[in-house]
């Protein structure tokens, strides 16, 4: 029966600690690494349901995508939803662990799954990777589709492919316009408004834009023909990853992965304005 340790070590196989980000908190958070591990369970977010669920389904190991701790804390009193996550989890024998920025970059991480699913060929990272002896590695991808889609069309098969959210696709840009090259950053993508690789694409599709960043890179594609902008679900973005991340599990460590199906976007729903005035 292999112990956290050997588990630990298994990931590290998969997704290099040395590929984090300075400010990232990837690694194990909570858990003894001598105790033994006979089932894992896989979420895009540590919250209170997403460790019930990892309890109830007799895992042993909670990995997230997004590491629960990220910054400090100074308590963790049932009382507070990461004190409750660590609670569920330590009375149910599941230890927590975060595979986050060293997941991104990896030749089958979040980004590049993103662009599989979209149909993308020819990936590279949008910014060069940290290795170069692996040049398949990097954060974000752009690719090429076979042939030009509108793109209205390539929202919709963004929308169609990703789980259900509140929010959908924002799209800044025409419908009509055509669209081949294609720039993804699976995550909250503004720091690479100004990459080269998004720039020189036609369409950059990621998570949390806010009004600045996205407004100025509007006003700039529209004077200078730059790309089109597509805004998705962080959550759903990450989660296209989990299964590859449950395969690749598996078959690092022979033991039985699950993948939550709970939605953590923190969204419920959306209200639109109507295209009809509504009746006083
Ligand atoms: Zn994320």
């Amino acid at each position: 029966m292999p112990t956290l340790r050997d588990i630990q070590a298994d990931l590290e196989r998969l997704w290099p600690a040395r590929g984090a980000e300075p400010w990232d908190a990837s690694g194990l958070i909570a858990g003894d690494p001598d105790r033994p591990v006979t089932a894992i369970h896989l979420a895009v977010d540590a919250v209170p349901d997403t460790a019930a669920e990892a309890v109830q389904l007799g895992a042993d190991l909670l990995v997230t995508h997004h590491p629960l701790l990220l910054r400090g804390v100074t308590t963790i009193a049932e009382s507070t939803y990461k004190g409750r996550v660590l609670g569920t989890l330590i009375r149910g024998g599941c230890a927590l662990l975060a595979a986050h920025t060293n997941a991104d970059v990896v030749a089958r991480g979040t980004s590049a799954v993103l662009a599989q699913r979209l149909g993308l060929t020819s990936l590279s990272p949008i910014e060069p990777p940290q290795d170069p002896e692996q040049p398949e590695t990097g954060i974000g991808r752009v690719g090429d589709l076979a042939e030009p889609i509108a793109l209205g069309v390539l929202a919709r098969r963004l929308v169609d492919a990703l789980p259900a959210t509140a929010s959908g696709a924002r799209v800044a840009g025409e419908w009509d316009r055509p669209v081949r090259r294609v720039a993804v950053c699976a995550g909250a993508g503004d720091s690479l408004l100004r990459a080269s690789a998004v720039l020189d694409a036609d369409v950059y599709v990621t998570s949390d834009l806010r009004h600045h960043p996205a407004s100025e890179f509007r006003e700039q594609s529209t004077l200078a023909g730059g790309p089109a902008l597509i805004d998705i679900s962080h959550w759903a973005a990450e989660w296209l990853w989990l299964d590859v991340a449950a395969a690749d599990l598996r078959e690092a460590t022979g033991l039985p992965v699950t993948v939550s199906d709970l939605r953590t976007d923190p969204w419920d729903f959306a209200v639109l304005p109507s295209t009809q005035p509504l009746d006083e």
